[in-house]
Parts: C-alpha cells; sequence; structure tokens
C-alpha cells in the first residue's frame, strides 16, 4: 500500500532532470533518491491515519498540517516554488494549482477508502486544499478510482474503460509519443500519460519501465504508474527492500503505520 508510489519515486527520481527515453536501465542506482512525491505522500497517509484514529479530527485540516509538517522535515526534495510558499505563508487558502503535485501524493485515499465513491471524495478532499483548480481534482480523482477499482480486482480493460468514459481520452501508446513528449508538470499533460503507463505495463516493474521510458517528469510519472500498478500487481518484494535503503526511519514508519491502520491490501473480487 503506497510502496507502489514510493517504489516508482526512487525509480524514476534520476530520470527527472536527465531524461531516458527507453525500457531498458538498471532499475535503482547509486543517484536515486526519495523526492517530494514520497514526502508528500507519506503526509497524505500521515493525515488519513490521524483522522481513522481520532474521527474528531477533520482531514482537510489535518492535511494542510501534515504536508507542511513533512515538507518542513524533508527540505530540499524537489517541491514546486508555489508549494513552498504556500508551506511557508500564514495564509491557508489554497493557491489554485493545477500541477501534478496532487495526483502523485493521492494514492493513500484511495486505500484508506470503502468504496469507490469515498476514494474520489477523500481525494478531493486532500487536494483542494492547495490544488483547488479543476484540472488538479481531476487528476487526483481519476488516480484515486485508477487505484480503488485495481485494488477490488477489476480488470485493466475495465479501469481503462472507467478511466476513459469518466476522465481521460487515451488514444495514444507510450511508443507514439515518446518521440517528441517533455517535461510537463501540469496533470493534463502528465497523468494521462502514466495511466496509459500502467495500462501498457505487464508487472510492476514494466510498468516503471514504460513510465521512464518517455521521459518528462519521470519521477512523478513512475510514482503515479507504480501507485496504481501497485494496486494490480503488487510491489515485487526485492524493489521494496531496495527503496528501504533510500528511506528514513520516519518515512518507513508512516507508510507502516498506514497499512497497521489500514489494513487489508485487496477488497473482494467484483460481482
Ligand atoms: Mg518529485
Amino acid at each position: 500500500m503506497l510502496w507502489g508510489a514510493v517504489v516508482g519515486d526512487i525509480i524514476g527520481s534520476r530520470f527527472e532532470f536527465d531524461n531516458y527515453k527507453s525500457r531498458n536501465f538498471v532499475l535503482f542506482g547509486e543517484d536515486c533518491r526519495f523526492t517530494d512525491d514520497t514526502v508528500l505522500t507519506a503526509a497524505v497517509a500521515d493525515a488519513l491515519v490521524i483522522c481513522r484514529r481520532d474521527p474528531g479530527r477533520e482531514l482537510s485540516a489535518e492535511t494542510v498540517q501534515a504536508l507542511r509538517r513533512w515538507c518542513a522535515s524533508y527540505p530540499g526534495r524537489g517541491y514546486g516554488d508555489r508549494f513552498l510558499r504556500w508551506v511557508r505563508q500564514d495564509s491557508l487558502e489554497p493557491y489554485g494549482s493545477w500541477g501534478n503535485g496532487a495526483s502523485m501524493r493521492v494514492s493513500p485515499c484511495a486505500w484508506a477508502a470503502s468504496s469507490l465513491q469515498q476514494a474520489q471524495d477523500l481525494a478531493r478532499t486532500v487536494t483542494v486544499v492547495t490544488h483547488n483548480h479543476p484540472q488538479a481534482v481531476h487528476g487526483a480523482q481519476a488516480v484515486a478510482s485508477a487505484i480503488f477499482l485495481a485494488r477490488s480486482g477489476f480488470s485493466k480493460d475495465r479501469i481503462r474503460s472507467y478511466i476513459e468514459t469518466n476522465y481521460y481520452c487515451l488514444d495514444f501508446s507510450l511508443d507514439a509519443i515518446r518521440p517528441y513528449y517533455g517535461f510537463s508538470s501540469s496533470t493534463q499533460g502528465s497523468v494521462p500519460q502514466a495511466l496509459e503507463a500502467f495500462f501498457e505495463g505487464v508487472d510492476y516493474n514494466d510498468t516503471i519501465r514504460g513510465a521512464v521510458s518517455i521521459g518528462g517528469d519521470s519521477d512523478t510519472i513512475a510514482c503515479i504508474a507504480g501507485s496504481v500498478a501497485e494496486a494490480h500487481y503488487g510491489v515485487p518484494q526485492e524493489d521494496v527492500e531496495i527503496a528501504r535503503r533510500f528511506l528514513d526511519a520516519p518515512i518507513i514508519g508512516a507508510i507502516e503505520r498506514f497499512e497497521q491502520v489500514f489494513g487489508s491490501p485487496r477488497l473482494r473480487q467484483p460481482s
């Protein structure tokens, strides 16, 4: 639960500013690191755990505090400039972002939810505290929906059909866009591509390879694609063991606490 996003972030991290347009690369290198995608996924997970343990708390307010707390604890992890300004300002108002930062941190919502509607509602709540632009909400809900449907046992064909009907037209292949696709931190310019990487992948690692292979915002595309792939395939134990070496105790602790509180990784099979 969350390892899919974190492992994707770590593998993609060394390609964000040095794109590698091929599927053939060594998954983990010495220059891998965890980035803002991992830190802020841990923050959202933390807020969900706090609210589950104390139902009197409000998720929106806890998300604001958790995002600010975790960002302050992990400086220099590649946050966007406007996000950093929001973290440092006194005002709690959102800043209208349409960036992919909401989609990269949303995966815990899909694991905490017990229905598709709840996954989408939680995704909106943790998104609009900063990314209150319709495109950012749309992307975060698309990712949360894909994860929720995958962990519920729906086939990739059915998930694709749900996403294409409700969220994005995926009328392209990774091979077709690879020659010209470039960096975009917008939701519209990176979330559909990450979802396509999931739909084309044949297992977790292949999904990450596809996500990195188009270039662009590689850590975030791999994080998002990985978060969905985990719900369908699981994450290879070997990847998790290697990823742990790049993390520290508070982040591993947040992932493990989330797993303890939200329990079973898979729901029943769909009827
Ligand atoms: Mg990042």
